[in-house]
């Protein structure tokens, strides 16, 4: 059943301040209200009526994957740190309560894989705000007006932006230092613009954003990239806005000058089952830009060889590209999310071998690590011994790219840093 109630879904943010104020409130179960007021302050959600009425199953709620992308489970917050925070509620003041947030969310790993220490640039030996550098070839440009989702996702590894702590918060003001940073380094060939999600923006200020990097002597600048998940948690941004029309024709601009990816985040195939959601796609892909589909791997949202196997299939008669199959990072309410390396392999590999050729495209499963895109390609036996056969995508140190490595089998094992090399400290690359 999708509750159609909102005839007319909108775009209005749906949060824990005002849920209890529209039709969607009687749809939750108990648990999920006790859980909104308990976990939503330390891992906020947000959402709006399009994904509760076209995109949930409420037949399947609580276990339907999309509810489970949009709202908190208690099981995302350690049992102890749940009960310590319902008790805060219950008998401390707000302010000790906020105190109990803060401190709930230092133990969820807020700066995942050294994101604002290690991938932020230096412009005259200045920090730059709101870009990051890890791969040669290309810089991420994090729009402060862009640093919102229209929904948020419940395994966001970003979760830390929309917090509103100030030193994980990246946010460039305009595009006037990245054109600077740009033009002295020749090397970077392409530039995403992420978030948040850059289509919550304005066309006016998406334009703002885009239109210096299109300039003559960024020729190097080849591909633009937008990362952003709107064909799946608000597509009317595509046709149903007052400056939809602005937005597309931005786009196709773009297309023109230079070659325009857009990176869709889609988590589920439910996601592209809407009609509104087949417009958005036709109408972007009318613009020439090309567009790709990545997500990761999650227990309770994804964990199933068919969904994904479906996902890529509906990708490819979409004409949408599957570019990335990810690890769920090690950040937030990861232990609620998280599979075995292997469970992770399997869900790859059984899908890849159902899929035409067309949609094998994708790369996967794909660890976003501190040195690299780590990918696991199989387990093997060497020496008599069970192992990880690994290699590295994408690495800071390029001369690591696509040599294949071996790490110790451990079935257990959820992220890169907790395999060992075979033997020594170091892996040996092949
Ligand atoms: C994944 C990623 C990129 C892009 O890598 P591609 O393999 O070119 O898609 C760039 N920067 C960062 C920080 C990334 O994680």
């Amino acid at each position: 059943m999708r509750c159609d109630v909102a005839a007319h879904p909108s775009n209005r943010p749906i949060t824990q301040e005002n849920i209890a104020s529209t039709e969607f409130w009687q749809l939750l179960d108990g648990e999920t209200q006790e859980a909104l007021e308990i976990v939503a302050p330390v891992l906020p959600f947000r959402t709006n009526s399009y994904v509760l009425s076209r995109l949930i199953d409420w037949d399947s709620a609580p276990d339907d994957p999309i509810y489970r992308l949009t709202f908190p489970h208690r099981d995302m917050l350690e049992p102890s740190e749940y009960e310590r925070l319902r008790d805060v509620r219950r008998r401390g003041s707000p302010a000790e309560f906020a105190l109990a947030v803060t401190e709930a969310r230092a133990h969820l790993n807020p700066n995942s894989q050294g994101q604002s220490t290690l991938n932020v640039p230096l412009l005259d030996g200045r920090r730059m705000a709101g870009v990051q550098h890890k791969y040669h070839e290309t810089a991420l440009l994090f729009p402060a007006a862009g640093q919102t989702c229209f929904t948020n996702c419940t395994y966001c590894f970003r979760w830390a932006q929309f917090v509103g702590d100030p030193d994980l918060l990246f946010a460039a003001p305009d595009t006037s230092e990245l054109v600077e940073y740009l033009r002295r380094t020749p090397e970077v060939t392409d530039v995403l613009v992420t978030g948040g999600d850059p289509m919550t923006m304005s066309a006016r200020r998406l334009q703002d954003y885009i239109e210096p990097l299109l300039a003559p002597d960024l020729e190097h600048v080849q591909n633009i990239r937008i990362g952003t998940k709107a064909p799946a948690s608000y597509p009317l941004r595509f046709f149903a806005e007052e400056d939809s029309d602005d937005l597309l024709r931005l786009l196709e601009r773009v297309a023109k000058v230079r070659s325009l990816a857009l990176m869709v985040h889609i988590s589920h195939p439910v996601e592209l089952s809407t009609l509104e959601a087949e417009e958005a796609i036709e109408r972007l892909r009318n613009t020439g830009a090309v567009i790709r589909t990545q997500a990761p791997v999650l227990r309770h949202i994804n964990d199933d060889p068919a969904v994904w196997a479906e996902l890529w299939s509906s990708a490819v008669r979409l004409g949408i590209t599957p570019y990335y199959m990810f690890v769920g990072r090690d950040t937030g309410a990861k232990a609620y999310f998280e599979l075995p390396l292997v469970k992770v392999h399997e869900i790859y590999q059984e899908a890849y071998s159902k899929v035409t050729g067309l949609a094998r495209s994708v790369r996967g499963p794909v660890m976003s690590a501190t040195p690299g895109k780590v990918r696991v390609l199989g387990v093997q036996e060497v020496d008599g011994e069970r192992v990880f056969v690994l290699d590295y995508l994408q690495a800071r140190d390029p001369s690591l790219v696509r040599r294949p490595f071996f790490a110790r089998y451990d079935p257990e094992a959820t992220w890169f840093d907790q395999l060992r090399p075979l033997e020594g400290d170091e892996f040996r690359l092949l």
